[in-house]
């Protein structure tokens, strides 16, 4: 296992270490903390939970957030939003979740007089996204929305300028930036400790069996596997690097034009970056890899899988990162609760969104342009 010295002070350049010293004295020491990888500020003394609503209750929000939110320090689960009256009952029974925090999406308006809640989470199918961030913000509620933030770029720009009106701040759902051993080749590259990084190869595919569902509408999905698990390529590549990509280029395929009528079923990519590193990249919904490598001139960092929630693991030239299992939106949701008391801006920000989007759109402009090199 390779040495925890240097890590501790990126996290805390980073913000990753949750020192919050200031607030309450000594840091809570977590499972992770006692390998010195991961602090979480404990909430000051007396405070009142924040009240998130969870917004579309479907497999997301049912099997991964509500049950994070049994875990979360800063902020607890009191409200929902749904179309479906059995899914409410079920849910008021298993959270004790009063009725008058229940909404449907015609009374969703009304959220803004209920102070009970605090945080509004949008788990909506993609297009939705920026509707209900918007009437979130404008309901005077602080916001998350999952990934991919939007499906345009203009509407990640609506979204933030919408949240800054408002004076509430929005984040994104990037629960990776709170796991150990992204958190671990973040520092491995911002600080290039193998030199500076010459090669990111990351990749994300599933084989989608479910192929009715909204995931492959382009209305609604906004695009294929690139918006759905794709993002996390290129955030892999953007934060193991610390820049920018510059210009992208990029192919799509279809095998089963059939069942993919409306978005492709596998795009490769690569990206370049303003200090000379490149990365390479796939995605799609008819294949299997999940992993994030690094090169860099005196060594390498692998992690794979790399973008579960519970099964992450990874090495590098000098041995096994060996960080233990945190529960990554846990650890999200109460680091945007701290934001909110602290004021500060997330780390995983709207504009985090908005880049990855700006990505996004340079990559299909690319596949347009039959693969040529465009400017993102
Ligand atoms: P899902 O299909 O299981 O759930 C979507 C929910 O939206 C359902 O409850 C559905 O009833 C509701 N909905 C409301 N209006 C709808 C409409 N017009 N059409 C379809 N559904 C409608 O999807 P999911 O897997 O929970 O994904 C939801 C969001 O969460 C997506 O944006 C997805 O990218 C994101 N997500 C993030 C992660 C992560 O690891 N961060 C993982 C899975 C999904």
């Amino acid at each position: 296992m390779h040495s925890r010295r240097t890590r501790r002070t990126f996290l805390q350049k980073t913000g990753a270490l949750l020192g919050g010293l200031a607030l309450s004295g000594a840091p809570v020491a977590t499972l992770a903390d006692t390998q010195g990888i991961q602090r979480r500020t404990p909430p000051p003394p007396g405070m009142n939970p924040f009240g998130v609503a969870l917004v579309g209750l479907g497999n997301y929000a049912t099997n991964q957030l509500a049950p994070a939110l049994q875990e979360t320090e800063r902020c607890r689960l009191t409200g929902i939003v749904t179309g479906t009256p059995a899914k409410a009952d079920k849910w008021m029974a298993e959270y004790n979740i009063p009725e008058q925090n229940v909404y449907n999406y015609e009374t969703f308006d009304r959220i803004a007089d209920n102070p009970d809640i605090d945080i509004v989470y949008v788990v909506l199918p993609n297009s939705m996204h920026a509707e209900y961030a918007i009437r979130a913000a404008e309901a005077g509620k602080q916001v998350i929305t999952e990934k991919p933030m939007a499906t345009s770029v203009r509407d990640c720009e609506r979204m933030i300028e919408a949240c800054d009106q408002a004076g509430v701040k929005l984040s994104v759902g990037y629960r990776l930036h709170f796991e150990p051993h992204h958190q671990e080749i973040m520092r491995l590259g911002q600080e290039q400790v193998f030199g500076p990084v010459t090669v990111v190869e990351a990749s994300f595919s599933f084989t989608s069996r479910n192929t009715d569902a909204w995931r492959f509408s382009k209305e609604m999905a906004g695009g294929g596997a690139l918006l759905d698990v794709g993002v996390y390529a290129i955030q892999g590549a953007r934060y193991t690097i610390g820049e920018e990509p510059v210009r992208v280029r990029a192919s799509g395929y279809n095998t089963r034009p059939d069942i993919f009528t409306e978005i492709y079923e596998t795009i490769l990519w690569e990206m370049e970056f303003p200090g000379g590193a490149v990365s390479s990249h796939s995605t799609s919904y008819s294949a299997n890899v999940n992993r994030l490598y690094m090169m860099a001139p005196r060594g390498w960092a692998r992690i794979e899988p790399a973008f579960m929630y519970n099964s992450v693991s990874g090495e590098t030239n000098e041995g096994p990162m060996g960080y233990p299992h945190v529960t990554q939106q846990a650890l999200q949701m109460d680091d945007f609760a701290r934001c909110i008391t602290e004021d500060e801006t997330s780390r995983v920000s709207g504009e985090e969104g908005l880049k990855d989007m700006q990505v996004i759109e340079a990559i299909y402009r690319s596949i347009d342009r039959n693969g040529r090199w465009v400017e993102v």
